[in-house]
């Protein structure tokens, strides 16, 4: 079986990977390969293009990594130093230790931070009170204020999520955002207490995984494994055997197709064809974003580089949401006589001055940096907005009907590599099944 797939991010490639090993014959079709995962060296220093770990309790990343032979090469953040500041009235505040994304499961941590006041402090305790409900979706923002207050949506939800999401909390899904907390208070009232019963054992992993060398390497394992044509498909037609796709000035035929494109360059692919499915698809709104990373002399930086980095929280922000603090979360990415900032803003227009004025008023720095690099990633990140799930169950049910034609990537069922991962895999299953 011939199979096109339009787009080599990681949901294409990793299809691509799963479709040669069920005994297909897959195409990927991509001008740049990889999306924003890649790997750059810059004086000595490992910096990503875009993604720079996965979570670790999903496995599906790990596992294919495991399968090209790059097993080895796999580490986990530096977590004996794991910490993280929060912008709190213009000083670096401590994110207290045992928060499970907006959840706190500690109680002394949070009693003893400045990060939020007494009235989100009773508030978090009184939640364990809570009887079980099941409300229509609704946005995280709301879902987050009626479990624990207003303070702990603009110092704890925004700045979590929106450097996953690059979204609002007041537009995201929290049925599609947290569905585990959504169940949880279905089922207990509580996210606190259902968090508590569903306590996994500490595994002694770290949080985040990532590979020495970089993400990107993942990306090179796989591009030499798969046929990757470096062409943009202009259009797709369905024919007589499949399906055929117009690219690089000429027409390649298949059996099927997995559009892996991003909803967004889906939409127009789709449009002449079929274009009330084209429009649903095309109703998944998406946001840029934009990293800045600088590097100094070590002597340079006057702080203390004794945690992960820092989250700016909307209400403190000016050019950035997230800064990473590359040298203490990963080890060996960063020689010992230099310190390297990767500078995270949702705004993927944002200047060079304005990052990098805000950074060196944060962490007391005179001197000049002595590299700047910038990887801007506009109308990369789809939004699961309120009522994402239903839009992806009306997308599926019409896609089933359609012969040949598949749907993969990051807008649909999860935003994650490992997810992206899982969910490729699984159509790549289904196609060699003939299903
Ligand atoms: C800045 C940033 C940081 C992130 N950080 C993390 C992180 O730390 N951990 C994590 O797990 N996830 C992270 N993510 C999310 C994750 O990286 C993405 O969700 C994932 O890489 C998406 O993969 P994809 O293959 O679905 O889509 P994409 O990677 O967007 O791939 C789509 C591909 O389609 C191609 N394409 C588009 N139109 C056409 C066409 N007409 N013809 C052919 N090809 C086409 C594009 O060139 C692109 O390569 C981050 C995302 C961004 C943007």
């Amino acid at each position: 079986m011939r199979v096109g797939v339009i787009g080599g991010g990681i949901s294409g490639l990793s299809c691509a990977y799963y479709l040669g090993r069920g005994g297909a014959e897959a195409t990927v079709f991509d001008p740049a390969p990889g999306g924003p995962i890649g790997t750059v060296t810059v004086e000595g220093c490992i910096l990503e293009t875009g993604p720079e770990s996965w979570l670790a309790a999903k496995p599906w990343a790990e596992q294919l990594i495991r399968e090209v032979g790059l097993g080895e090469e796999m580490t986990g953040s530096n977590d004996a130093q794991r910490k993280t500041y929060v912008l709190r009235h213009g000083r670096f505040v401590t994110l207290p230790e045992g928060l499970q994304m907006v959840v706190p499961t500690k109680v002394l941590p949070v009693l003893k931070s400045d990060l939020f006041g007494w009235g989100t402090k009773l508030r978090m305790g009184l939640e364990v009170f809570r009887n079980p409900r099941a409300m229509p979706d609704r946005s995280v923002a709301a879902f987050v204020e009626d479990h624990f207050g207003p303070e702990a949506v603009d110092y704890l939800a925004e700045p979590l999520l929106a450097g996953v999401y690059g979204g609002s909390p007041h537009d995201l899904s929290a049925a599609s955002v947290l569905p585990k907390f959504v169940e949880y208070e279905q089922k207990y009232g509580s996210v606190v207490v259902g968090t508590f019963r569903d306590k996994r054992k500490a595994s002694g992993q770290s949080i985040f995984k990532s590979l020495k060398h970089g993400v990107g390497t993942l990306i090179e394992a796989l591009k030499a494994r798969v046929n990757v044509v470096r062409e943009r498909v202009e259009a797709i037609e369905p024919s007589e055997a499949g399906w055929s796709v117009l690219s690089g000035g000429l027409w390649h035929h298949f059996d099927e197709i997995v559009l892996a494109c991003g909803a967004n360059r889906a939409a127009p692919l789709l449009a002449p064809l079929m274009p009330e499915l084209a429009d649903l698809v095309g109703s998944i709104p998406y946001t840029g974003s934009s990293i800045w990373t600088f590097g100094y002399r070590r002597e340079d930086v006057k702080h203390p580089l004794d945690a992960f980095g820092f989250l700016v929280p909307k209400p403190e922000r000016g050019a950035m949401m997230a800064c990473t603090w590359l040298g203490t979360k990963w080890l060996g990415r960063v020689p010992a006589d230099k310190a390297v900032f990767r500078c995270f803003s949702t705004n993927p227009d944002v200047t060079r001055e304005a990052v990098q004025g805000e950074l060196e008023r944060l962490m007391g720095i005179s001197a000049e940096p002595i590299f700047a690099v910038n990887h801007r990633w506009p109308e990369s990140m789809p939004q699961y907005t309120i009522g994402h799930s239903f839009r992806v169950s009306e997308i599926e049910a019409r896609v089933e009907h359609i012969p040949g034609l598949h749907l993969a990537g990051n807008a649909y069922n999860g935003i994650g590599i490992p997810d992206c991962v899982r969910n490729s895999k699984v159509l790549a299953e289904r196609i060699c099944q003939g299903a």
